[in-house]
Formats: C-alpha cells, structure tokens, sequence
C-alpha cells in the first residue's frame, strides 16, 4: 500500500484548460492556505491541445506542492480521474474540475466533516440546473430516473464528481480495475459512509465545456450497460412475450383451418409485417447483447486505462512503482 505523505490531495483532471487552471489554481490555493493543511495538487493533463501542459509544468517548476500527470493523448475524465487517484499521496483525497464549477469554499467543510469520523467520504450534488439547455436538462433527469429504475446501485440526480475521500476508499476506487468506468456508479459501488452536501449550480469561470450532446448520450448508455443486466432481461422478456403470441397466433389459424375451412392464401401484407416486425426486434435484442459482448471484449484485452507521457515526477527524479 502507498505511503500517504500528505494530508490532502487535490486531484484535477484537465482537458483543454489552459484559461481557467491559473484562476482555478489561485482560487483554491487561496482556501487550502487558510486550511492548515499539508497538501498538494494532482494535475492530470488529459492529452490537451491547447497550452495546458505548458501551464502545469510552469506552475509545478514555481509550486513544489504541484504535481502533474499528461497522457499521451486524450482518454477521457473518468480515465483522468482514475491516474489522479493513483498519484495522489494524501490521506485525504479531493476531485475538483479546473473549471470552479465546484465552488472551492466547500473544501474545508469537507474535511471537517471527514475529521469527525462519521463519515468516510463527502459528495456534492446541484441543487439546480440553473445555466443549462432546458433540453440537456431534460435528458439528464429521464437517463438519472432510467439508470436508477434499472441499476442495483443508487446514482443520485445532480451528483457532481466533486468530493473528498479518506484513503481507504480511494484504495476501494482504486482496486476496480474495470476498464469500462462510471464513476458515479463506481463511487456509490464501493459503499461507505458518505455525507451530501449541496449547492447552487456555478457555472464554468472560463473555456467550453468538452461535454456535447452525443458525448452526453454516450455517457448515458455506459452507465445504463455498467451498472445494470436490465437490458438483457428485457431482451429475454420480448422473446418469451412473443413466443406465447406466436403460440396463440398458430392454435387460431389452425382452428380457423379445421373449423371454417378457409383456404386463405392471401395475407402477404400482414405477413410481410410480421416478418419485418420480428426482425426488427431480433436485431435490436442482439443489439442489446453485443453492447455487452463489446464490453467483455474491451475489458479481456487488459488494456492500460491510460498511458502518461510525461510527469512532474520524473523530472524530480522520483518515480511511481
Ligand atoms: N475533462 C477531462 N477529459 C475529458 C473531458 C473533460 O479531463 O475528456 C475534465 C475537464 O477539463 C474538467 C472536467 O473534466 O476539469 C469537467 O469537464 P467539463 O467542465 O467540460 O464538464 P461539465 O462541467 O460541463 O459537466
Ligand atoms: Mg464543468
């Protein structure tokens, strides 16, 4: 197990953030400072285009309680969020966006909160949607109302990534080795005493958001597949459904057949529907399966879940086992 040499780590994964990690930075220090607190700042570059890297190299050169991590290219927050755990040495341990769009003043009543032994972790949720597309809010409450119907885990509505942990759940995080990571489900999957705070949504000091629609959806059906074997069962529920029509269907031809005697030779119409009705539903339940194929066939290949390029530790001649 990793030795913890500080008190607080404060992870930050960045994509793109090359205008708001000075503000960020100087905003938390400013709180952290007041904390009495050893502590320091993970930065994870996930493989940015802009100055980013630049910026987190200068900072971590004039800021010994800076580190930083780059990837060799871009592979996600939830992969940003997993190194920044694995370099973070602090007994406590903070997930903040660069972009203050979680409010810093928080941080100390975490801790608090943490010290006092009841609780082992403290997550944030938004209380609003306030500054969000009406539509993209929309959405984000029907996937938390699906994903909460189906899954075995609780993912709660407007929970944001923005926490602080004790070491030993970080160590729980981080012994989920999955390569397919939700963290939202992740977190509330290691169980742990957790204490919900919330706040008005804040939105983003500088830059874009990296999260457009598609990538949102995307980001829905990974925690639907992830975190739920609902989807087969629905698979298996059609196909029994449309066995016992199909038993039905047949006893009245037959009968029709013996009974009336009708030679019907027509129906190519009704036929034509149902065939074309049947396939339609055998695609979409393989459909349904190969999702989950496509995820076993990811997590066999053991893939790393991210490669670093460089970072701050191996300039200071240090390195990580
Ligand atoms: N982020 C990342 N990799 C990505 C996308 C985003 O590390 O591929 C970081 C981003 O830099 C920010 C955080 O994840 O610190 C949240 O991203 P963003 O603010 O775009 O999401 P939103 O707050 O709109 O949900
Ligand atoms: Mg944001």
């Amino acid at each position: 197990m990793k030795e913890c040499r500080m008190d607080l780590s404060i992870v930050v994964p960045c994509y793109n953030e090359e205008e708001a990690i000075p503000i960020f930075f100087d905003a938390v220090t400013a709180i952290v400072d007041q904390m009495g607190v050893n502590y320091e700042f993970v930065f994870v570059d996930d493989g940015s285009s802009d100055s980013t890297l630049g910026i987190l190299r200068n900072l971590a050169k004039a800021h010994p309680q800076v580190r930083y991590v780059s990837f060799s290219r871009n592979f996600g927050k939830e992969a940003g969020i997993y190194a920044g755990l694995q370099y973070a040495r602090g007994e406590h341990v903070a997930l903040m966006d660069a972009d203050l769009q979680d409010p810093p003043s928080y941080l100390p009543r975490m801790y608090e909160a943490l010290q006092t032994g009841k609780y082992d972790n403290v997550a944030t949720r938004r209380s609003t949607r306030a500054g969000e597309p009406p539509i993209r809010s929309f959405f984000s409450r029907a996937f938390y109302r699906l994903i909460n119907r189906l899954s075995d885990v609780p993912i709660v509505d407007g929970a944001r990534d923005y926490r602080m942990m004790k070491r030993k759940m970080v160590n729980a995080i981080l012994a989920t080795g999955e390569y397919n990571r939700f963290s939202k489900g992740l977190f509330s999957w290691v169980g742990f005493r957790t204490l919900w705070l919330s706040y008005d949504n804040v939105e983003r000091v500088a830059g874009q958001t990296k999260w457009s629609f598609w990538k949102l959806t995307k980001y829905a059906l990974e925690g639907i597949v992830n975190f739920s074997h609902a989807p087969l069962d629905i698979a298996t529920n059609i196909g029994m459904f449309m066995t016992i029509v199909a038993f039905i269907w047949a006893a009245v031809l037959i009968l029709k057949k013996i009974i009336i005697g009708d030679y019907n030779v027509s129906g190519w119409t009704s036929l034509t529907c149902i065939i074309i009705f049947l396939g339609g539903l055998q695609l979409f339940s393989i459909g349904i399966m190969g999702q989950y194929i496509a995820r076993i066939f990811l997590e066999t290949k053991h893939r790393p879940l991210f490669i670093v390029a460089e970072s701050s530790d191996e300039e200071n001649g240090e390195t990580e086992e």
